[in-house]
């Protein structure tokens, strides 16, 4: 090839480059043109979050709550944003997890003041809205594509995140932000689509901005938002919080319960039982770290024996985020029935953003599935599982009663809270139904074993649950 010829080419090349940044830039303008420019925005209404990974079945979408008054205010120039916002119960009877049910009125506040450290995701509610999806698109070299979706054409501005996904914006033929797009980490579903839809653009003070937000996370709405008030470039002074103390590392520590059954705590509670030739361990909770601080902890009270089982209570995201990693161990997951497709599902979705394990060594999982009751043993030890009745936590929600121990371990349906607290009145219908399945299986329960162990660490015992529903224990 010539010199001249490379050069021409260099030159065509350049041009071509050139041709799409421009485009990309026309679009970014003719956008914000037609939106205006936002630095502040503060805009308010009502409507409904819900709680991801804690639907009542894994085929349900994440459980309901009102948000009876819901403001944000958001500065994309220092950046930051607060959320204030007042719920209330959503699914009555209560229907799933996320801390049902909520009793009165229950404020929740969010504030992010993006720093050089801030996780991505903690600010992707600024950089997914219209404006700030805009600037974010112009900061980082986006690019332009044209795309048909349900018979309309969008031009899709796209550029890739810091977290390494792609970050896609629908802009319609009204130059207005319709949709916006990416994938983030989550230690189930893996690279998961996080999406938002805005809708019924009006005009506030020469800003247009949508009265409907529909943010998505793993296929379900997590906010379904009906804005009522938007005030342009209003002050937005967002103070970060107090300093929180450094999250807990999961290490763990262990107590002995019996012959060969240890608790181990340090996190979501779990128990590692000393078969004749392997551990059985109940509950892969939380996260890989934590499941792994597990298996450790259980190799290291019972050396030299695989973990052949690990017994899931259900599939709500927070008891199930380290199964992977039990899997990537080779355990055989035992869950209740309704759960297994949905695991099936999980073991092999991709985790492009962040390998886990799993991920990692692509090892095939295994299931052993339970409907009413399953009895685990080695002719000494044994597990007796039982699937709860009556409650609207989980479908799939199993306890685990160990007979010589008198122990009973169980997930949700009593979260204890400090020993001088008040007893919700009335009491919760999740803690009545374990109560009500304890008398129905004719459990001898000596110690409750919540997996959602009290910060105190000290002993639940059948009277402390009982005192908990405001009745006097029979045993
Ligand atoms: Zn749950």
């Amino acid at each position: 090839m010539s010199k001249k010829c490379v050069f021409v080419l260099a030159a065509a090349m350049l041009l071509c480059s050139m041709a799409f940044a421009q485009d990309a830039k026309t679009v970014i303008d003719n956008a914000t043109k037609a939106m205006g420019t936002l630095k502040t925005v503060e805009y308010s209404g009502s409507g409904f979050d819900f709680a991801i990974g804690q639907n009542v079945n894994p085929n349900q979408p994440w459980p309901k709550f009102i948000d009876k008054s819901y403001k944000r205010v958001m500065n994309f120039e220092t950046p930051a944003y607060r959320m204030e916002r007042i719920r209330t119960q959503g699914e009555n009877p209560p229907r799933g997890g996320g801390q049902q049910p909520v009793i009165g009125e229950q404020t929740q506040n969010q504030t992010v003041v993006v720093a050089p450290n801030t996780p991505w995701v903690q600010q992707l509610e600024l950089w997914m809205m219209p404006h700030g999806f805009l600037q974010a698109a112009a900061k980082n070299n986006a690019t332009v594509s044209t795309k048909t979706v349900g018979g309309k054409k969008y031009n899709v501005l796209t550029f890739t995140a810091p977290n390494k996904a792609k970050v896609n914006g629908y802009i319609n033929d009204q130059n207005m932000v319709e949709r916006v797009e990416t994938w983030i980490d989550n230690a189930m579903l893996g690279d998961m689509l996080f999406d938002a839809t805005y809708s019924g653009y009006k005009d506030f003070g020469g800003v247009k901005f949508p009265t409907k937000i529909v943010q998505k996370q793993g296929d379900y709405p997590i906010l379904d938002l009906t804005i009522t008030d938007v005030k342009p470039n209003a002050a937005a002074n967002i103070q970060a919080p107090a300093a929180q103390p450094p999250a807990a590392v999961a290490s763990a520590t262990s107590e002995k319960l019996g012959d060969g059954v240890y608790l181990i705590l340090g996190g979501y509670a779990a128990l590692a039982v000393d078969f004749k030739d392997y551990i059985v361990v109940i509950e892969g909770p939380q996260s890989e770290e934590r499941a792994s601080a597990i298996i450790a902890e259980a190799k290291k009270l019972i050396p030299n024996k695989p973990i052949k089982y690990v017994v899931n209570t259900h599939a709500h995201y927070d008891h199930s985020s380290g199964l992977r990693t039990f899997m990537a161990e080779g355990a055989t997951i035992i869950t209740h029935q309704v759960n297994k497709p949905f695991l099936e599902k999980v073991a092999a979705l991709p985790h492009t953003l962040n390998p886990d394990k799993l991920a990692q060594s692509k090892r095939k999982p295994s299931f052993e599935t339970m409907t009413e009751q399953k009895t685990l043993t080695d002719g000494n030890h044994v597990i007796q599982l039982y699937h709860m009745t009556g409650i609207g936590h989980h479908e799939g929600l199993i306890i685990a009663y160990l007979p010589k121990e008198k122990v009973l371990v169980e997930a949700d349906a009593y979260n204890p809270q400090p020993l001088n607290a008040t007893p919700p009145n009335p009491p919760s219908p999740y803690t009545l139904a374990l109560v009500a399945n304890i008398e129905r299986l004719k459990l001898d329960v000596n110690r409750i074993i919540p997996i959602h162990y009290p910060a105190d660490n000290r002993v639940v015992n059948r009277a402390e649950l009982m005192r908990w529903v405001g009745k006097t224990s029979s045993n």
